[in-house]
């Protein structure tokens, strides 16, 4: 679904992402985790092409991602993406800020947009927020919503960046929990995050990155009881 084949980036002299080699299934959620500046979230602003690659290659269902045009705009349609900060349109409603795309982009009758922004917002629990606008609503809600705008536009895979970091702790699991429930509906999912609880619910596999390298892939069960290197020991050392 999607594939990342010998994918090199830097930032002037720095080398961000090193030789990434990635195959992510159609249904498969990876959790990517590692320290600050590891590439994290370079690699999913690459996938997005948020951000340009030196070299190499990344495919979305086998078609190479588009730099341009009509094909991009298909791409960012494909691969939904939900950030740290929520992003919503501050002047515009919960309903409005997801239907917006569907409508925009896709073309949908308003009431059509309507309807399935309903159905989606239920299924995040902020159905009864949709009349609102974004400042009213909690950062937990918020994010919900940033989720449910990303899953309007029927993408074939959803990148998350650190989407608890910047909530409260009591708001994270309501963010997590409707994530789960995404990833055993069988979303196609890579998820940047430090919550390890995620991981064991829902990663099939768990990606762990320093310095702009993958150095370890297992799946959650072994990556936590056995990690192999030196610097996933020390970094879960100092997460866990
Ligand atoms: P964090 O856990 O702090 O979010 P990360 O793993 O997501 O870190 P990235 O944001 O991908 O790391 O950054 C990787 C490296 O690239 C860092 O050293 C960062 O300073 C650098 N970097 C990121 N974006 C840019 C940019 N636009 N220009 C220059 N350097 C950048
Ligand atoms: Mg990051």
């Amino acid at each position: 679904m999607v594939r990342l084949k010998n994918v090199n980036k830097h930032f002037g002299e720095l080398h961000v992402l090193r030789d990434i080699d990635l195959d992510v299934a159609r249904g498969e959620v990876v959790v990517v985790i590692g320290p600050s500046g590891s590439g994290k979230s370079t690699l999913c602003r690459a996938i997005n092409r948020l951000e340009t690659i030196d070299d190499g290659e990344i495919t979305i269902d086998g078609e190479v991602l588009p730099a341009e045009g009509k094909g991009l705009a298909k791409l960012r349609a494909d691969v939904g993406m939900v950030f740290q900060s929520f992003n919503l349109f501050a002047h515009k409603s919960i309903l409005e800020n997801v239907t917006l795309g569907p409508i925009k982009v896709k073309g949908m009758k308003s009431a059509a947009a309507k309807e399935l922004a309903m159905s989606l917002l239920e299924r995040v629990g902020v159905d009864n927020q949709a009349q609102k606008l974004p400042a009213q609503l909690s950062g937990g809600q918020q994010q919900r919503v940033a989720i449910a705008r990303a899953l309007a536009m029927q993408p074939k895979v959803m990148l998350f960046d650190e989407p608890t970091s910047a909530l409260d702790p009591e708001m994270i699991n309501e963010v997590l929990d409707a994530m789960v429930v995404l990833a055993k509906e069988g979303m196609t999912m890579i998820v940047v995050t430090h919550e390890m609880g995620f991981a064991r619910k829902a990663a099939d596999r768990v990606i762990f990155m320093a310095d702009g390298e993958i150095m370890e892939q297992a799946t959650p069960e072994e990556f936590f009881t056995n990690p192999q290197s030196d610097r996933a020991k020390d970094f879960l050392g100092k997460i866990l």
